[in-house]
Order: C-alpha cells, then structure tokens, then sequence
C-alpha cells in the first residue's frame, strides 16, 4: 500500500488568497481535507475532483471531536495510505495544537510536514489599518491566548511580565475575558487611557473594528455586543488605524458576492469583486460542454462541410466561439474556406473570443444581446442569403426566427450544451440561511434556473426564499425576466450586458458615490 502523510496546513486569516503557494499546493494534491471554522471555505475548491473533506469544527447539531479523536482521525487517515491535508486557521503553530497533532504521527511513523501561515494575530490587525510594530510606538509585540478560566489565565500569564515585557500586545480568543484582561493590565502598570481594538472575522467580508482604552473597553463590548473570534490589539500601534485604515474604504468591503457563471469564465469577475474589496464566492453551476448527442453532431459536421455556402457566422457567446472552432479542427474545415461569410458577434467578449482566433467581426451591436444583434444586422441582411448560427443548447430562438422573417435561411447548430452542476459544496445552503452571501450574480438565465435547482439538490425546499434577504443582480433584462419568473426580486440590472456593466451597476447600488475608473469600460 502506498505510504500515507499528512500536511499540517496554515489556511491563513479567512480571505482564501492568504495561503502560502506550498500549503494550496498540499490542499491542491491530498486526498482528505480535516478542516474546522477558521480555514476559509472557498479553498475547499483547490482540492481536486472527489477528494473528501471532513469537517472537525464546531456544529450545533453535533459533538465538537476532541483533539485527540482529531490525532486520532489523521493518524488512522494517513495509516490507510491517504495523503492528509490539516488545514488550519492561520499559522498551525500559533494556538493551533499543531504539536499534538504531529507528535502522534511521528509515535507512529507517519511522515508529515508543518506548513506555516500567516497568523491572524498580525494579518488581523493589518487589515484594519493596525501594524503591530511601528518605529516609533512599538519595537516588540506578545500574542498571548485569552482563552482559560481567570484562575488559569492567572497561572499561566505572568502578568506582571507580559503587561511590561513588549510593546504591542496581542490577545487570542480572549473576547470573553476582554475585561478581566485589561484589569490585570492595568492592575500592572498599563495606563487606563492605552488604546485597544478588537478586530473580528479579520479578512473576511464580516470584518469589523472596534476600538477604546483599557479603561472603557470591556463597556464598549458589552454595549456592541461584539462577538468573537477577534483579536485584541493593546498598545500605542492602534492609534495608527485612524490614518492607515485602507480595505474598509473599498466600495465592496463588506460584501459576500455569490458568482455563478461557469468556472471558466468565473475567474475574471471574481477577481474584479475581489478588486474592488468584496469576497466573491464562486459556486458554479454551469458547465458548458461539447455537444454529445451523436445525431447532432452529424449534423455539425455535415453543416461546416459547407462552409463555402455561408453569408453569414453570427457568434453569441465566447463558449460558441470555442467549440465552433473545436468542430472545425475536428472536421477538418479550414477556416478559409468561410471566405464568402461575413461574422456578427454579440458583445465584445464573443469579438475577443474571434479575434484571438484571427477573425476581426464585421458586425458588432451597441447593445450586447439577440435584439441588438438583429438591429445592427437590419440593412445588411437580404432575403437569400444563408447563415450559419452555432450556439449552445439553451440559446433563444429569436434570433433564428427575426433572421427566418427577413428572408435569411437559419442553419442552427448546438455545437455546445449547458450542463448544471452542483458544486461539491454543502456550505452555500448554510451561508445563505446565515446571511453570509450579501448579494448573488446571474450572468445568464441558465445560471438563474440552474442555481435554483443546485440549491434544491442540496436539500433546499424553497430556493427562491432563501435568496430573498440577498441582492439580486442580474447582467441583463433576459436574466432579469427568468429571474423575476422563478420568483426572485432583482435588485439591479446592468445597463450593459457585460461583466463590466454588471459591476457599474453593483456599486451603483452599494457605493452610489464611487466612480470606477473610466479605461475599464
Ligand atoms: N492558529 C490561529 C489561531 C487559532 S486560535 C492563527 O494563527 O491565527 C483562534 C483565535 O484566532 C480566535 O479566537 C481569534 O482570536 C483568532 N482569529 C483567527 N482568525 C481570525 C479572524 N479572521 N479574525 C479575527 N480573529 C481571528
């Protein structure tokens, strides 16, 4: 049997680009994720297809496993020839228990290796504007657990020492004992006027800030009820947010944005929402595929034979683009051979998608869907003439149909299908139920319909009421129709159908007052 081992894996603060390259490239090869809360969910995606994740955190519906059932659990795992991935919130080896989990493997003979993080106890504070040393204010900091009864704090801080040993002090799991910390500190010689501020979910779309003085502090909390997990920054550095504060005035901050168009395609607007300081979620339900009934392929191929025939090629996706040209190479066609054919793409993205193929369309629309396709097309069509429309299963068929009335002869191709998929994924359900996800994206009606029915097979009777509380913003009227007749209340709608457009209109509706900058569009 193949020799197991385990990676103990520091996941970083929350926001998921914060692993380090060689922990995501363990979480990318293992076999068995062990999480708990504090690793960010969204990583759990890096893992490769039928991997198997086991949740090790907190549940209300559940026992908490114990740390030696854990040990236990990575032992037995690794025994069983499983390449392990222990994926820990922050550094594994700040309060992170990294030392018993090793040390039983190593009882044991199992090789491992420990893969730092960055800890939440500097990445926190930084977050909110807070460094934790400062040439001036702050030459040392301390990170202390605030985590045990008084009576054990007690026996394990040396107050006296810890209160005067560094400059920045810094607390874990210590919003519980928020007041009985800054007694001890100030019992021991901290000035009731030292600043502090409690940074929670640090990172992540729920991060928020809230600061005092040792004096006033544990009222402040009490009075906010403000919840952990934070960290607790004491020192001269906090003064220091009031000018470095910097994600907080990001126009998305604060925003959990559900993407639901295909992985793909996902990446470049998660990364604009990620940009402009949201958290995207990417959760793809849409896959787009190469046609796969044999019949129609047939036809596909029959259909590019005759190229020569062609007036037209009208493009209406990027994905059509592709496979159009899968099938060509697949056929033999050479594209040369459409020499006659003018081509009509939709949007800029479909024109990108041909230029990088070395075709520049003759006909792009202002106005990127079907409707503005046909306006643009209006006086250079002619009755006679003969086009050729490859698209995907789900296409409308208005286009064939507006074509057909001005006397044009439609060959419709589905050279590619729109498969749902369900991620393997049951967080989303939850967070939604939470109130995690602030807002969700459709892209196409497909997404629409298909988000739906992922979310049902995830167990959610009511789909569309669980998305009531979210904003629902949609790229364009089409989408907007579907998503209005499967019961959601839109919230926006672009007023260019493009990912661009879809953005304009979210910080429209989040930060009316925000200009995005104008090359962009
Ligand atoms: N190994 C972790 C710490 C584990 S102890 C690390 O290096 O970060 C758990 C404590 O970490 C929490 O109670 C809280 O104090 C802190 N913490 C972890 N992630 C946090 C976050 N995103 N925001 C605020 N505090 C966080």
């Amino acid at each position: 049997m193949a020799q197991g081992r385990v990676y103990l894996v520091g996941a970083g603060p929350g926001d998921p680009k914060l692993i380090t390259v060689r922990g995501l490239k363990a979480l990318r090869r293992c076999d068995v994720v062990v999480y708990d809360r504090l690793a960010g969910p969204q990583l759990l995606q890096e893992m490769r297809p039928g991997a198997e994740r086991i949740y090790v955190g907190k549940r209300p519906d559940r026992h908490t496993m114990k740390q030696e059932e854990i040990n236990r659990l990575l032992l037995d795992l690794a025994l069983s020839g499983k390449i392990v991935c222990r994926l820990k919130g922050g550094d594994p080896t700040v309060f992170g228990r990294v030392g018993e989990e090793a040390e039983l493997l190593r009882q044991h003979g199992v090789p491992y290796e420990i893969v730092p993080g960055i800890t939440s106890a500097i990445a926190v504070p930084a977050y909110a504007g807070i460094p934790v040393t400062h040439r001036d204010l702050a030459s040392s900091f301390s990170i202390v657990t605030g985590h045990e009864s008084p009576d054990k704090l007690d026996r394990m801080i040396q107050w006296d020492k810890v209160t005067n040993a560094t400059g920045t002090l810094l607390f874990l799991m210590g919003v519980a004992k928020i007041g009985y910390i800054s007694e001890q500190l100030m019992q021991h010689g901290r000035s009731a006027d030292t600043p502090v501020a409690l940074v929670r979910w640090g990172t992540r779309a729920e991060q928020e800030t809230l600061t005092g003085t040792l004096g006033d502090i544990e009222e402040k909390v009490r009075l906010a009820n403000f919840q952990p997990p934070a960290v607790i920054v004491v020192g001269e550095v906090v003064r220091q947010r009031e000018s470095l504060k910097w994600i907080e005035s990001k126009p998305l901050f604060g925003w959990r944005v559900l993407v639901t168009r295909a992985r793909s395609q996902a990446s470049e607007l998660a990364e604009r929402i990620d940009d402009l300081g949201g958290e995207p979620y990417v959760f793809p339900v849409i896959d787009t595929v190469r046609q796969s009934d044999p019949a129609e392929a047939e036809r596909i191929k029959a259909a590019l034979l005759e190229a020569d025939r062609y007036d037209w090629v009208i493009l209406t996706s990027a994905a059509g683009v592709e496979h159009f040209f899968s099938w060509l190479a697949e056929t033999r066609v050479d594209i040369r051979r459409f020499a006659r054919a003018r081509f009509a793409a939709v949007g800029p993205k479909t024109s990108d998608a041909l230029a990088a193929r070395g075709i520049v369309p003759d006909v792009i629309p202002s106005e990127y869907q079907a409707e503005g396709l046909l306006e643009s097309l209006a006086d250079k069509l002619a009755p006679g003439q003969r086009a050729l429309l490859p698209r995907g299963d789900l296409a409308r068929e208005l286009l064939p149909d507006e074509l057909a009335r001005a006397g044009v002869e439609c060959v419709e191709l589905d050279v590619y299908e729109n498969r749902l998929v369900v991620p393997e994924e049951d967080l989303l359900a939850e967070m939604l139920r939470d109130g995690e996800i602030h807002a969700v994206t459709f892209t196409s009606s497909s997404t629409v319909v298909n988000l739906l029915k992922a979310l049902r097979r995830l167990g959610v009777e009511q789909p569309a009421e669980l998305l009531a509380g979210c904003v629902i913003a949609c790229i364009g009227p089409i989408t907007a129709r579907t998503a209005e007749a499967h019961g959601l209340r839109v919230t926006l709608t672009a007023e260019t159908s493009t990912i661009e457009g879809l953005l304009a209109a979210m910080l429209k509706h989040r930060a009316p007052d925000t200009i995005l900058e104008e090359e962009r569009f």
